[in-house]
């Protein structure tokens, strides 16, 4: 304690409270007689959001931000299922007016396919996890969108996300769980002529 009393310049009280935050979220641990000591990062609350922004900007920065692309991916999956059954019109309507904000990713290159505006890419997201109707994929699926960083992983098809509102208004479940695989990887099987005119 002295240590990092000297290290830190910090008070006993300060730096207790600094531990015992530490603790809370299961970065450390502590015994009578043992000490304190950093635990595997298995251990840690990773889902806390102090943890995902102190994680995006130190050394696993880029193993964080694939592991939540792939998590976000999945509960897209599942939302979109879901979103297909029990969405509702306001549910359609939030997407739709989410697809409004797109962009062209290169621009002045007209041929730059156009993505989602960050906010929008978000809004879209929001409106499918609500759409689901499952809480946890609403608190999660946020989470994970608002540490989600697009620009790192791969930008929002604006095309894709459409498609995915086209399965949705059909109310067609296995196309919207295909479709919602591809938001935001690449996949060249799909073509703009999957679009409905
Ligand atoms: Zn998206």
């Amino acid at each position: 304690m002295d240590h990092l009393m000297g290290k830190f310049k910090a008070s006993r009280t300060i730096l207790r409270e600094a531990l015992g935050i530490l603790r809370g979220k299961g970065m450390i641990d502590a015994k009578p007689s043992v000490g304190t000591w950093v635990t595997e990062n298995r251990d840690w609350r990773i889902l806390d959001p102090d943890i995902l922004s102190w994680r995006a900007d130190g050394a696993d920065g880029a193993a964080q931000a694939h592991d939540l692309a792939e998590l976000g991916q999945a509960i897209d999956v599942e939302a979109a299922r879901l979103a297909a059954v029990r969405g509702t019109d306001s549910t359609f309507t939030a997407l739709q007016q989410a697809l409004m904000c797109t962009r062209h990713r290169n621009a002045p290159q007209v041929n730059a396919p156009p993505t989602l505006q960050p906010s929008a890419d978000r809004a879209f997201h929001r409106a499918l996890f609500e759409g689901s109707g499952n809480q946890f994929f609403v608190y999660i699926g946020n989470l994970v969108a608002s540490h989600f960083d697009p620009g790192r992983f791969c930008y929002g098809s604006a095309r894709h996300h459409e498609l995915l509102l086209y399965a949705l208004q059909r109310r067609d479940a296995k196309a919207a769980g295909e479709v919602a695989t591809h938001l935001h990887i690449e996949d060249p099987r799909m073509k703009n002529d999957d679009l409905p005119a």
